[in-house]
């Protein structure tokens, strides 16, 4: 045996014995042991660093493949194990219980009890593992179709209908849902299978269009419309105020009005101003017996539900019917809370038109049966006043106008040169800060002057003078007519050439730091303004438009042309572009 093999097993020897290094497995602690061992200066501890450098990385590479195996580990187990099914809560019927369905199949299953009562809210979605227990919620699928509500039933369930052919559907609230009020209409979502109505989505578009806000515009805010103003208080007051001797004479009471005429004249005015003083006027009067002996709800004030007809006009297959409804269930539910609303329909004729009219629009009317239907509804007046108001009066569907719905017709003409003097006056309020030497110049009266300046006005648009031409147009009969300013003049215009007087004066006042009055100029001045660069005259090629302006019946006028740029274009059909 050679020296170096007897050292060796000395060595072991001593390690399994009484030697120090007995105890030290770690490769690592041995290579230190050696080299504490070997005399300083050894050729052999170099071989030893190496050693122990090649042991270190071993070792780092070593803990790194059992990480990495451990997470294989894991991902295999994840992998292999059996996934957790999604299905909806369909009730709680006890502590730890819980009905479900899940893939189409209903299961009475028993819930994780790690999983808080507050979570388990009927229609939210759950996990359930293979014994079909609970083991989470997901909270609501907001990814289910949407319908319409058809009927909030009495015992709290909703219906639906469904498209043609299909049967309707009644399915329970989710928890989130009960107690929330649901009318006919709304846009409900449901969960994906189809058992539970989860959410009831913010209206879109029936309250954007709807001003409800109090009317506040008064008669005496109206220029001249004395006929309108006339008929339409007797119209609508009489029978209001009256109800007993109506009553006795069997009068079949309007339920509603149409106001017709040309842009701007007045009629969304009027139907505020009726709103507005009709409320005050009941709410005075006292709750009269109806005829069945029951007492009127009492009258608490105004409400003016304002809509436009091509507002209402969708796309959407009966979503047009669907805000036509709401309107009238907004209608009710402000009766309710006391207030006497009037439902005001402006550009009527594109939602109630003709069949003829309506082929323009490309819908097919249901809309007409559907508005008729609602308003067979409405008891009386006491209920809801309906006004329409329209350009176009022989466009609209004649069901419509039919004794016992919308049979009263009231015209909105354009103001002649006293109305329009009137008109002026409304805007023009005596303390108006008029120019001093126009004052003077009547004495110091400031009414006269205002009076005065209104009458320049007045004398200026209803001139027939070359520049106040605007159009010609020509009849069925062969004769021709030009249109002057006054002819085609509106309060609206009239509103808006005051409005642009006081810029003016404001203006100079501004500018030049002095108080200034009102200037006949400015008023001038705004009117020449207001007819060239007014908007009053449509779009060259909207013919609809320009039929509009005019006071003829669309049928008995031929040919239109314009003075719009100093001379008179070229007449064109009015069935053509303009
Ligand atoms: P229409 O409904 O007939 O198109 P509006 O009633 O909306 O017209 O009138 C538009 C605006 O023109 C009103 O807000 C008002 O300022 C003014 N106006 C129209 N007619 C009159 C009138 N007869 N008296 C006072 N102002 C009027």
């Amino acid at each position: 045996m050679s020296d170096r093999r007897a050292s060796e097993q000395d060595e072991l020897r001593d390690q399994n014995d009484e030697s120090p290094l007995k105890t030290g497995t770690d490769p690592l602690e041995l290579i230190e042991q050696c080299l504490a061992s070997f005399p300083e200066g050894d050729a052999r501890q170099k071989l030893l660093y190496k050693l122990r450098h090649a042991v270190t990385l071993s070792q780092a590479a070593q803990q790194q493949r059992e990480l990495e195996f451990k997470k294989v580990g894991e991902v295999v187990a994840k992998l292999t194990a059996p996934a957790n099914r999604i299905g909806t809560l369909l009730d709680v019927p006890g502590e730890g219980l819980a009905r479900i369905v899940v893939g189409g199949a209903e299961y009475y299953a028993n819930v994780d009890p790690r999983v808080s009562e507050t979570d388990l809210k009927i229609g939210t979605q759950i996990l359930v593992n293979e014994a079909y227990a609970v083991i989470k919620t997901l909270g609501y699928d907001r990814n289910g179709p949407i319908l319409k509500l058809a009927e909030a039933m009495s015992d709290g369930r909703l219906r639906f209908e469904q498209e043609m052919g299909r049967q309707s559907l009644i399915l329970p609230r989710s928890t989130d849902l009960i107690g929330v009020e649901l009318k006919t209409g709304d846009e409900i979502r449901i969960d994906p299978s189809h058992r539970v109505a989860i959410e009831k989505l913010a209206d879109r578009k029936a309250h954007r269009h709807v001003l409800d806000a109090p009317p506040k515009v008064t008669w005496e805010q109206i220029g001249g419309q004395h006929e309108a103003i006339a008929g339409i208080r007797k119209a609508i007051e009489y029978p209001l105020l009256h109800a007993e001797t109506f009553e006795r004479f069997k009068f079949s009471q309007p339920k509603g009005f149409l106001l017709y005429g040309p842009p701007g004249c007045g009629k969304t005015l009027i139907g505020q101003a009726a709103a507005g003083s009709l409320a005050k006027l009941v709410s005075e009067s006292k709750p009269q017996p109806t005829p069945d002996g029951d007492m009127r709800l009492p009258v608490t004030g105004g409400a003016f539900l304002h809509v436009k007809g091509p507002e209402i006009l969708n796309m959407w297959l009966g979503e047009s019917e669907r805000m036509v409804r709401d309107l009238f269930d907004q209608a009710r539910a402000r009766r309710k809370e006391g207030a006497l609303p009037f439902i005001f329909i402006d550009e009527a004729e594109s939602i109630l038109g003709t069949r003829r009219a309506m082929r323009s629009f490309n819908i097919s009317n249901t809309l007409v049966p559907m508005f008729c239907s609602e308003m067979d509804g409405i008891e009386s007046l006491h209920e809801v006043v309906i006004i329409l108001a329209s350009n176009r009066p022989d466009l609209i569907d004649p069901a419509v106008l039919r004794p016992g719905r919308i049979d009263r017709k009231i015209k909105v003409g354009r103001p002649n040169r006293d109305a329009a003097a009137e008109i002026l006056r409304v805007y023009m309020a005596a303390d108006l800060p008029l120019d001093a030497a126009l004052v003077r110049e009547q004495g110091g009266d400031h009414t006269q002057a205002a009076a005065a300046l209104v009458q320049d006005v007045i004398e200026s648009i209803f001139r027939r003078t070359d520049e106040n031409r605007l159009l010609s147009i020509r009849l069925r009969s062969g004769q021709a007519k030009v249109l002057y300013r006054g002819d085609l003049v509106s309060g609206a215009i009239l509103a808006s050439i005051v409005q642009r007087a006081k810029e003016k004066a404001i203006d100079r006042t501004v500018q030049s730091g002095q108080p200034s009055g009102l200037l006949t100029k400015d008023l001038l001045d705004s009117v020449s303004e207001e007819f060239r660069e007014g908007d009053m005259l449509p779009p060259d090629d909207a013919a609809e438009e320009w039929l509009k302006l005019l006071d003829h019946h669309p049928e008995q006028v031929v040919g239109i042309s314009s003075f719009r740029r100093g001379r008179q274009s070229e007449e064109r059909l009015i069935n053509q572009v303009i």
